[in-house]
């Protein structure tokens, strides 16, 4: 069966893939001019390898988008420190 590909188990481990690509990716940029930072030519064989990982998990979740997000996420809690600094006493 093909589900696997639509599952949201599947779905967390493509995106973690491409959250570790672009770890390793960053990683082996380039440093200098056609140099990795790795020490090796830019792109090295650790770059290309992720960057083809990065691709191949990234189509997983292109339809993402279109699928209805269930959990929303929170909005941070804004600060209300505002009215402590009145400035106008003299
Ligand atoms: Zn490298």
């Amino acid at each position: 069966m093909g589900a696997i590909y639509t599952s949201a188990a599947f779905r967390e481990y493509a995106r973690a893939q491409v959250a570790y690509a672009d770890i390793l990716l960053t990683k082996h940029s380039e440093s200098a001019l056609s140099l990795c930072r790795c020490g090796r030519l830019h792109p090295c064989d650790e770059h290309r390898h992720w960057l083809e990982m990065r691709t191949h998990f990234r189509q997983f979740l292109v339809d993402e988008q279109y699928s209805n997000e269930v959990q929303q996420p929170h909005p941070p809690n804004p600060t209300t420190n505002d009215l402590s600094t009145p400035d106008d006493l003299a």
